[in-house]
């Protein structure tokens, strides 16, 4: 059921991505989508690889051609872009067919164009003088010669960001039988994953044709990894989180990692030992790539902040921001007092609701919201929401949207303060009113009592710091919010921090950013 009108929709949609691939963004594994195969491109959305291969080579029948094109011209032109990078393989120079397949991706959304048989820089060239400057190119090594020409194909154009190296047909070129060991093939497979690391460019080795039997998939990513290689071509879905997994680093060696780098921080030597083994700046410098590529490998955190009047969100929050800088946080009264401020229209039409602490209407808070969500490039990045949802329908609608744009909401924090501790805060809070300095009478009381530190000048309560109307204001947040928890508890994101102060929450709050971010 549709909650909205969300006249915004189309608007959201279209925004919300950079057409180039985002620098130090993954390439673990890469899934091909058979581009004649509706089914299979409505599904992809779905799928959490790190990029979607969108095929129209070997996958698509000859006579599937034309049908393809438009499928995937279509498919790139009416869905929302995802977290994964969109890569378009056309078919190769030589087939006679690419012309035509780039002709149907003019005017598209998308990052990357696969060069299949690449053999040597002038095919990039070619393809180059044929795309839009912020596009990528990932060329496909698959035969003899193109082993040979690796050096002038990995460094013939700042477009090309990816080497992918292609077992079937480089054993067709070659006139040999892929077999299991893979030994057979090993001098290409170094070469291309070499040349790579050599001109910084990722390297997407072969693809495990076994697919039904894991074990061989999970051996093999292992082994790429272990060459060097940053991904993994995939053929079915079951083989994505076993390839990320493999191009991921381990949880010991994140572990390891952390505790190194807070030794490390610690230590004034330029090396130590640590565990046995004697540490300098190169395994320093190794253990913050873990870090990093860690980092990357984690789902932005995409959530809320829930807390009732009193509770010291804006405390934690100040906290989130100075911790983790690369968290946005949105809040909905910002945003609102931010147009009431600019005089737009929308400030105009909330003004009187505001000022008689009334909610405004659900499509308003929507429409704003997500609008500025998108249009800020928030689906892709790390941000907590304040303020919104604030009832089940903002919620359902938000869900709605997030799920349209493959970024579900995934952390929701709930400060759970008792309401007796909120109470007996707000009674014992006194301010200084020209500075905004504020005195607790049981921690942090003024040095001379009812006196401002700094100034001398008297303390005063808030106008609103009364616990009859603050009772009253956290019946409010209750009635509101009961649902909105339970409805996320249910979706198994709900994540409660509980103490009385922000001091006890704030290490448990760090604690689970510090793993999820
Ligand atoms: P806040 O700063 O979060 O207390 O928000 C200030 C005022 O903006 C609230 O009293 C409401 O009138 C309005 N407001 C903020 N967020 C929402 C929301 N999600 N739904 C309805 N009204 C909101």
């Amino acid at each position: 059921m549709h909650l909205f009108r969300f006249s915004g929709a189309a608007r959201y949609q279209l925004r919300s991505f950079s057409t180039t691939k985002p620098s130090g963004a993954l390439r673990r594994a890469l899934l091909y989508i058979p581009g004649s195969s509706e089914k299979m491109l409505n599904k992809s959305k779905t799928i959490k690889a790190d990029g979607l291969i969108f095929d129209l080579e070997d996958s698509v029948a000859i006579p599937q051609k034309a049908l393809a094109r438009q499928l995937v011209a279509n498919h790139l032109r009416q869905t929302v872009k995802g977290p994964q990078e969109r890569i378009v393989r056309i078919n190769s120079r030589e087939s006679g067919l690419a012309e035509d397949d780039l002709t149907a991706l003019q005017n598209i959304s998308y990052d990357t164009v696969m060069l299949p048989k690449t053999q040597s820089a002038e095919d990039v060239h070619w393809l180059v003088s044929r795309i839009a400057p912020g596009k990528n190119i990932i060329a496909l090594i698959e035969s003899g010669l193109a082993i040979m020409n690796i050096k002038e194909i990995a460094t013939s154009h700042k477009q090309l960001t990816g080497l992918v190296f292609a077992a079937e047909d480089f054993a067709a070129s070659m006139g040999i039988k892929r077999s299991s060991s893979l030994l057979e093939m090993s001098y290409a497979r170094q070469a291309v994953v070499t040349a790579a690391r050599a001109y910084n460019l990722d390297s997407i080795d072969l693809v495990c044709t076994t697919y039904k039997d894991l074990d061989v998939l999970r051996t093999e990513s292992e082994n790429g990894a272990s060459f060097g290689y940053s991904g993994k071509q995939a053929i079915h879905p079951t083989q994505v989180e076993i390839i990320q997994a493999a191009y991921s680093p381990s949880a010991d060696r994140i572990q390891w990692a952390k505790d190194l780098l807070k030794l490390a921080e610690a230590e004034k030597r330029g090396a130590f030992e640590f565990r046995g083994q004697m540490i300098d700046a190169p395994v320093l410098l190794a253990a913050r790539k873990i870090l990093d590529l860690h980092k990357q490998g984690l789902e932005p955190v995409r959530g809320l902040l829930l807390g009732a009047p009193g509770a010291g969100k804006g405390t934690q929050a100040k906290k989130i921001l100075k911790r983790f800088p690369d968290i946005v946080i949105l809040s909905s009264g910002d945003l609102l007092r931010e147009h009431m401020n600019n005089g737009t229209p929308l400030g105009l039409k909330v003004k009187d609701k505001i000022a008689k602490g009334e909610l405004v209407d659900d499509q308003t808070m929507c429409d704003l919201v997500i609008t500025t969500v998108v249009d800020r490039g928030y689906t892709g990045k790390s941000f907590l929401l304040d303020g919104f949802p604030r009832t089940e329908a903002q919620a359902k609608a938000l869900d709605q949207h997030m799920s349209t744009l493959g970024t579900p909401l995934n952390f929701v924090v709930n400060l759970d303060v008792p309401y007796e501790v909120i109470l007996d805060r707000i009674e014992n809070r006194w301010i200084h009113a020209a500075s905004g300095r504020t005195y607790n009478l049981t921690y942090n009381p003024p040095k001379v009592p009812g006196k401002d530190d700094a100034t001398g000048e008297p303390l005063e309560k808030r106008l609103d710091d009364d616990v009859e109307t603050f009772k009253a204001r956290l019946n409010v947040y209750d009635e509101s919010t009961i649902p909105l928890r339970s409805y996320y508890q249910e979706q198994g994101i709900l994540k409660s921090f509980s103490g009385s102060t922000s001091d006890i929450i704030w290490p448990q709050l760090e604690e689970e950013l510090d793993r999820v971010h």
